[in-house]
């Protein structure tokens, strides 16, 4: 009797389990599904909208890119103080939208020249304009940066002196100061009291003319930087109901954008989507061995090889421990390396960056705290020692290279070992787990355009990658071998455990597989013999296809994942799924990587000669970085022009950095052209090998420049 009982509450033990997978598999199913209705609502109304006019929640259709009383005395303000020669993609309509007084979403890529579009308006409207941004050394880059345009910008931050506090609290209050923008962090409006009631002083008096959040996707918390400080802007539409506001951000997914949109109460926004596509970036995932120094070798290599004239480079890591410790064998390799990530001390991580930040230090090696601000133009490659956590954070951080919109580069070093690390440190997020399992799909990915990842996954029509990646550049020849076997061997050895109550973490179970192999003897066993890497492969396949999926525990020191079996596996126990694994046979011959001398032949002798001009003033300025005395841009046209009056240079510079720096440009060039030239250009004729960004495109002919406007701040 006992034993009947015993048998059938194991079976029905056993159903529930089954249906309690059904449901899980349910309902995962069903938030992939709000997803992509997500996504394609956004891509329908991104259609039905035409290219430059918006149509608002009003149903009134706009046409921002028309003719404005205020057109002439932006384009001067642009280009005479600015120095920037045309707009770039929505700037325009932006700041047109702003000029009408509506609220605005800005969603645009990194180099897009964000900026511009509330520090404009802000020039040209009467008032004073409140910006919000997350990050002190963030507003400290766009202080400096307009004060030396001669534009009265402050910041109010725990750096802010006590004379300049008084200044602002006395200009905000009486109006009778200089004061144009004023930069705050979040922390100022939710817990400074002081400061908003003042604030509000100055917009009863009616001088508050804009608002700009920037990084505005802190405010979500479905974004991937959620900042609590953030959530508490929504009080700046409430209290000033009439003062347009602008929220911006890089990226945004739909339900980011709703949001936002909410949380700011700015329903009747006029949004700005740009592309997400960043067409001077090229895109590589490169397979990272298991001997950590064989990585190293190959990244200095890459580094030493391709960026010969001190370029400047990002390297992510995983941990602040494997920071320090790739810095130090970069540095071993003779590359100018330091890292960067949170556990510093404050005053040295700053000196690290601004190091790097005028090109005095070659590649900074950071965490991911080492991200937000970071504002330099002339990054030419980003490289990922390991995974990034989701494809949102993947596009940020290799979006930091090439703002300035020249050719560069993004290698993530991946092997599947590494996902078990990431995946254990994001499994509580919301859909942690699902975020990173995409960019393992874009990791894994051996045929499928780089590009078409970041665009399916931000819900964008596919655009050409125009051989911008590795996978269209050159390809790999792929076998795909039928591993059948292996998985539901993998299946069973899973089902043995867990009925024994035992774990295995990945690398456990693949040494187990390899065991239980041997022991099956070579009749019996699947085939082909599959290497540990392989069989590493085939586990994180599985997990994207949810055959297994991961299980984590908490030891007092970490977060331990396990490999089990997932919702899927019935099939591939009974041998009725057919899984392929595809084998990298080897790369295409139309990329000789060996052959390349890689010398960057773009670099003309008198375009390192205003580079040189440019860090000269920068340092005598006492601050500014050197992008912001001239872009590298600029110094392309100018290498180009070779302009040696003021006039003339007025024309391709505007008039204040003519002003300012007119006549140590012109002397530059005048030496260059009457001595420099007869003798030199004969040695830089020779371009040698460049890196595979510049190569690509070129070949492609493609325009290496996309804008050329000189904003380069974002
Ligand atoms: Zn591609």
């Amino acid at each position: 009797m006992e034993t009947d009982v015993m048998e059938e509450l194991l079976l029905v033990e056993a159903e529930i389990q089954e249906v309690q997978d059904q449901i899980k598999l349910l309902l995962d199913r069903q938030e992939d599904l709000y997803k992509k209705q997500s996504e394609l609502k956004a891509l329908l109304k991104e259609c039905e909208e035409p290219a430059a006019a918006t149509i608002d929640s009003t149903g009134v259709i706009a046409d921002w890119s028309g003719t404005f009383e205020w057109d002439t005395l932006a384009d001067d303000t642009r280009f005479n103080i600015f120095g920037i020669s045309c707009y770039r993609a929505n700037q325009r309509e932006i700041i047109n939208a702003l000029m009408s007084g509506r609220d605005v979403l800005v969603i645009m890529a990194s180099g897009g020249g964000k900026s511009l579009c509330y520090q404009l308006p802000a020039i040209l409207r009467d008032g004073i304009t409140l910006i919000v941004s997350p990050l002190l050394s963030l507003i400290q880059d766009q202080v400096m940066g307009l004060m030396a345009l001669g534009i009265p910008a402050y910041m109010l931050t725990s750096t802010t002196s006590k004379d300049d506090e008084k200044f602002i609290y006395k200009a905000l209050e009486k109006g009778d100061a200089d004061l144009k923008m004023l930069y705050v962090t979040p922390e100022k409006i939710s817990k400074s009291k002081r400061f908003m009631s003042k604030l509000e002083k100055c917009h009863n008096a009616g001088r508050l003319s804009l608002i700009s959040i920037d990084e505005a996707h802190c405010c979500s918390q479905w974004g991937h930087d959620f900042r609590p400080d953030y959530k508490n802007l929504g009080i700046l539409k409430i209290q000033f109901p009439h003062v347009p506001l602008v929220a911006l951000t890089a990226t945004a997914t739909y339900k980011v954008q709703t949001d936002l949109v909410e949380m700011l109460h700015i329903p009747k926004c006029v949004k700005f989507i740009s592309t997400v596509n960043r067409p001077n970036l090229f895109y590589k995932v490169h397979e990272k061995s298991s001997v950590g120094k064989v990585v190293i070798d190959q990244i200095a290599e890459y580094i030493r090889s391709s960026y010969r004239n001190s370029e400047s480079g990002i390297v992510y890591c995983f941990s602040r421990k494997e920071c320090e410790q790739v810095a130090k064998e970069l540095r071993e390799h003779g590359i100018s390396a330091d890292y960067y990530h949170a556990d510093m001390d404050v005053v040295a991580r700053e000196k690290v960056h601004l190091r790097w930040s005028n090109s005095k230090l070659q590649v900074i090696v950071g965490t991911v705290a080492f991200g937000m601000g970071i504002n330099k133009p002339d990054v030419r490659f980003v490289i990922h020692h390991s995974l990034s956590k989701s494809m949102e954070t993947y596009y940020q951080e290799s979006g930091r290279a090439g703002r300035d919109g020249l050719p560069s580069e993004c290698i993530l070093y991946y092997k599947p070992s590494d996902v078990p690390r990431q995946s254990s440190m994001v499994f509580y997020e919301n859909s942690g787990l699902q975020n990173l399992y995409d960019i393992i799909r874009y990791c894994q990915s051996r045929r499928s355009c780089r590009r078409s990842a970041i665009f399916r996954h931000f819900g964008e029509p596919l655009q050409d990658c125009n051989g911008m990646c590795d996978n269209c550049a050159y390809g790999t020849e792929l076998t795909e071998i039928d591993v059948t076997g292996h998985a539901k061997a993998l299946v069973h050895l899973l089902r043995d455990m867990h009925e024994h109550e035992q774990r295995a973490t990945m690398l456990q179970l693949v040494d187990k597989l390899k065991v239980k192999m041997k022991e099956l003897g070579a009749s019996s066993k699947p085939t082909p013999d599959l290497k540990k890497e392989q069989l590493e492969q085939l586990v994180i396949q599985l997990l994207l296809d949810r055959v297994l999926k991961e299980e984590f525990q908490h030891t007092a020191y970490a977060t331990n994942a396990y490999v089990t079996i997932g919702p899927l596996w019935k099939q591939a126990f009974l041998g009725k799924r057919i899984v392929k694994l595809e084998i990298c046979m080897a790369q295409k011959q139309n990329h000789n990587r060996n052959n390349r001398v890689s010398k960057r032949g773009r670099s003309s002798l008198l375009e390192f000669k205003l580079d040189e001009l440019r860090k000269e003033i920068s340092s005598s300025e006492g601050g500014i970085f050197p992008h912001a005395v001239l872009s590298t841009q600029q110094i392309a046209l100018l290498s180009t022009k070779k302009p040696t009056s003021i006039p003339e240079l007025e024309k391709l510079i505007g008039k204040l950095k003519a002003k300012k720096y007119g006549r140590r440009i012109a002397e530059v060039i005048q030496n260059y052209v009457e001595v420099e030239q007869p003798n030199c250009e004969a040695t830089n004729a020779d371009e040698g090998n460049e890196n595979e960004g510049t190569k690509r495109q070129r070949k492609n002919k493609f325009p290496v420049v996309i804008e050329s406007s000189g904003d380069e701040k974002d």
